[in-house]
């Protein structure tokens, strides 16, 4: 059983100041908590990527074969309303003893990617990140490294030239940001995504669908059009996981479907990110397109999608 606190309120200066001062800003509605977060919605999951269930040793997720999830931090710079490890990061958990990770990376070499995650990792200090890498890099030398991280977005500064130079001393390694508003793409993270770029480190690009947010594909367009001349590749749009107190952030599927469709013939390929889920629960991610609904379902929670996996299980997500 997890025990289910509130998410801290914790925002940077630099991200704040790119909120308007309207409730409904939205840049401000991703940190500022909101009280519809208290409501109980029936299709929120403690767990809604079943990371507890892969959990294979201390911080260490392992559902996909070839990749394997590092919970690197327990912080975050700022805390984004609708996240997903709200859980986890609301019971502020206490920092477990890498070692036994980093044995099981060196044990299973069918992993050839980690993501290194959190909370997010870039709120360690560089010496700590720097032993970080040094210990993956003693278990598994030519591990592809994957950082998950908001930190260029919420707080460009700490993104200096020693930081951007210990990411590409690392290589492989690729750097994946979250970015939802064309806005959030302020003069200072232009520059320290660029450094990061032009220093050989190849930076991706994801984005959660926020409804009132982002729900809207000439503004999709712009953000990711922004990003490809910035050299960034926009890599996945996702639908909102079912974390508690985040269902006034969920876009409908369907809508979600139809802003996707339309969002595609506003930008080039190069530019149109992968719309996926994570299937609730611990299914996995898969890509979202009409094809995959398969019909509703009346559930214990109320109605639901039935999506289909390659596999032909079926999984729900509300419709509403
Ligand atoms: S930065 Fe990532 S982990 Fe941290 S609160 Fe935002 S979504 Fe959650």
């Amino acid at each position: 059983m997890i025990e289910i606190q509130p998410l801290p309120f914790a925002v940077t200066e630099h991200f704040a100041s790119l909120a308007g001062p309207e409730k409904d800003d939205p840049i401000r509605r991703q940190f500022f908590p909101d009280p519809r977060e208290s409501l109980h919605d029936p299709f929120a999951l403690d767990d809604p990527l079943g990371e507890y269930l892969y959990r294979a040793a201390p911080r260490l997720v392992h559902q996909y074969k070839d990749r394997a999830l590092l919970l690197a931090a327990n912080t975050c710079a700022g805390y984004c309303r609708y996240c997903f490890r709200r859980v986890w990061l609301s019971a502020q958990p206490p920092v477990e003893d890498i070692q036994p990770a980093l044995a099981y990376l060196a044990a299973h070499t069918e992993i050839r990617e980690i993501l290194v995650s959190g909370g997010d990792p870039l709120t360690l200090d560089n010496a700590a990140l720097g032993d970080l890498f040094t210990g993956l890099r003693g278990a598994r030398p030519g591990i592809l490294l994957r950082v998950c991280t908001r930190v260029p977005i919420t707080e460009p500064s700490r993104m200096d030239g020693e930081t951007i130079t210990l990411l590409a001393n690392n290589r492989p390694l690729r750097v994946v940001v979250q970015i939802n508003h064309p806005r959030e793409l302020s003069v200072q993270s232009r520059v320290v995504l660029t450094a990061c770029v032009d220093a050989g480190i190849p930076v991706h690009v994801q984005t959660v669908l926020l409804l009132g947010i982002n729900d809207d594909p000439d503004l999709l367009a712009k953000l990711f059009s922004g990003c490809l001349d910035l050299g960034l590749s926009p890599y996945y749009l996702f639908q909102l996981d079912l974390a508690h107190g985040t269902a006034h952030f969920r876009v409908p599927l369907k809508r979600g479907l139809a802003i996707y469709r339309e969002l595609g013939g506003l930008i080039s390929g190069l530019g149109l990110p992968v719309y996926a889920v994570d299937l609730p629960g611990g299914g996995g991610k898969i890509r979202l397109h009409e094809n995959v609904i398969v019909g509703e379902k009346e559930t214990a929670n109320g109605i639901a999608h039935i999506i289909k996996d390659d596999s032909g299980k079926e999984w729900y997500y509300p419709a509403g």
